[in-house]
């Protein structure tokens, strides 16, 4: 029995670009209709992304915390870790996002139809479940469905022990040895979680930086922590083979430290891939690349006029916060608003403990592409309140326009990095340069006055720290 729905707006996929557009058009007075597979709403970011790592990585700092505390003479007992109640805990968060987002869903009239949705023509879609089937008839249509985890070819992804980010946030049980594969932020923040839990953490790499594409001085000053945490940082080297045996996983390496070692568990944090090859875009005449890419223009349009695109399957950054405000883009430009996405910088933060954060322009990209820049570096060593909470291996690197004077980058690393990078990302937005910042009266001690300090460096008034 197929069921018929008309909508004005048809949102196919409820992650936080799907979620934030189908709320904002039915703000403007649209008849929405917001397509899930699953049964909450929120995509990977709610359900097995963003929130549950971070409610894992809270706990994580909260244990290496205590474990710093014994420079200032206070030594705790060794963490006694209940895995259920940590579990529970962390669903909690999530079933409690979920479920406001299905209330929210509700208060603003948006259908939600559970099922997995494919285009029939260019203004059809047909949503499958168990329950049956849905024809939904639509005006308009905005493409969120997202992306999924990369896996390896050849690998044993079907034995528990290898695990994808969803199976490590699931945290089944504490390894002993745990191989993370892919030197990426999901990969690191995964580490982050375990090794405080008490697993044995070793990393490998394909590229010959953790984070690639971050700025190597950031990634140096994390490095200076983990890499004393971690039992190896395999850089410059590939997995070439993996197999299940009753020992573990065994895993061989080629490149730099080519060997063999065996884990009890190993996490594949290689990437996502976006979703696009699965919605049948085709029959809607939607053009989708060969990775699943779709490609929209800053209206977020596809090259079918009354169909959108937005989040991890139209490619760029693949973060929560840019979806949302694509999502919000493809919604006002529906409504007939002249909306576009042309953010001057989009953060990245990896909230590994310290924590990573950078947006604008970095100073490789700089280098490769000829751009000229002034550079403030204000090492946290010199920062009271930095030394007082026992990380002096943070940093805030700031570059500039040496012409403007504007900010066109910064980076930040240390606890919170994520919060302070907020304010540069502010003062990119409105053009601030370095007078701007470094003449804003920031608040002593804290950990956000180390943005002025750096923008005094690059101004050259300070010049001399120690
Ligand atoms: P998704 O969240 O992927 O949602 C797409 C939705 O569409 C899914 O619910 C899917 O079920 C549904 N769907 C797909 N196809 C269909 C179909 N045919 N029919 C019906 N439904 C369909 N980003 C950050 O900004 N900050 C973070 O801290 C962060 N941490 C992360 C941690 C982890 C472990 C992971 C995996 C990701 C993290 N991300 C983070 C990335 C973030 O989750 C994504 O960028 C974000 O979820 C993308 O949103 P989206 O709306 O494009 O798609």
């Amino acid at each position: 029995e197929t069921s018929e729905i008309l909508a004005e707006v048809a949102v196919l996929g409820a992650g936080p670009g799907g979620y934030t557009a189908a709320f904002r058009a039915a703000d403007l007075g649209k008849k929405v209709v917001l397509i899930e597979r699953y049964p909450t709403l929120g995509g990977v970011c709610l359900n097995v992304g963003c929130i549950p790592s971070k409610a894992l990585l809270h706990t994580a700092s909260i244990i290496e915390e205590a474990k710093d505390m014994s420079a200032m003479g206070v030594t705790f007992a060794p963490p006694e870790i209940d895995l259920d109640k940590m579990r529970a805990g962390k669903d909690k968060v999530v079933a409690r996002l979920t479920g406001g987002l299905k209330a929210l869903a509700k208060q603003r009239k948006v259908q939600v139809v559970q099922g997995t949705g494919r285009f029939e023509s260019p203004n059809r879609l047909v949503v499958e479940s168990p329950a049956g089937r849905t024809r939904i008839t639509f005006d308009q249509c905005i493409i969120a469905c997202g992306s999924s985890p990369m896996r390896i070819p050849g690998f044993p992804h079907e034995d528990p022990r290898v695990m994808d980010s969803t199976g490590a946030l699931e945290i089944a049980d504490i390894p002993k040895r745990l191989l993370i594969v892919g030197g990426g932020i999901i990969g690191l923040e995964m580490a982050s979680v375990y090794h405080a839990l008490g697993t044995e953490i070793e990393v490998v790499e394909l590229k010959p930086q953790l984070i690639p594409g971050c700025d190597p001085d950031l990634v140096r000053a994390l490095t200076k922590v983990i890499g004393k945490r971690y039992k190896r940082i395999l850089l410059e080297t590939k997995v070439e083979k993996m197999a299940a045996t009753s020992d573990g996983i065994q895993v061989v390496f080629a490149g730099k430290h080519a060997g063999e070692a065996t884990y009890d568990k190993v996490l594949v944090a290689i990437g996502r891939r976006p979703n696009g090859r699965l919605i049948k875009a085709e029959a809607a005449g939607v053009e989708v690349d060969e990775h699943g890419f779709i490609a929209t223009d800053a209206h977020m349009r596809t090259n079918v006029p009354h169909i959108f695109a937005i989040g991890d399957v139209v490619g760029g950054p693949m973060l929560a916060h840019k979806a949302t405000h694509e999502g919000k883009v493809a919604a006002e430009v529906i409504a007939g608003q002249p909306a576009l996405f042309d953010p001057l910088a989009i953060p990245s933060v990896a909230y590994t403990d310290p924590e990573v954060a950078f947006m604008g322009l970095t100073e490789t990209e700089a280098k490769a592409k000829g751009i000229a820049y002034e550079k403030g570096v204000f090492p946290w060593a010199a920062s009271g309140r930095a030394l007082g909470i026992h990380r002096e291996e943070g940093l805030t690197k700031l570059l500039f326009d040496p012409e403007t004077k504007r900010l066109l980058g910064a980076g930040i690393v240390g606890p919170n990095a994520g919060e302070l990078i907020g304010e540069a990302v502010l003062a990119l937005e409105l053009g601030a340069d370095y007078e701007d910042i470094g003449l804003t009266i920031h608040p002593h001690p804290t950990l956000n006055e180390t943005i002025a300090l750096a923008a005094e460096m690059a101004h050259g008034s300070i010049t001399d720290l120690m």
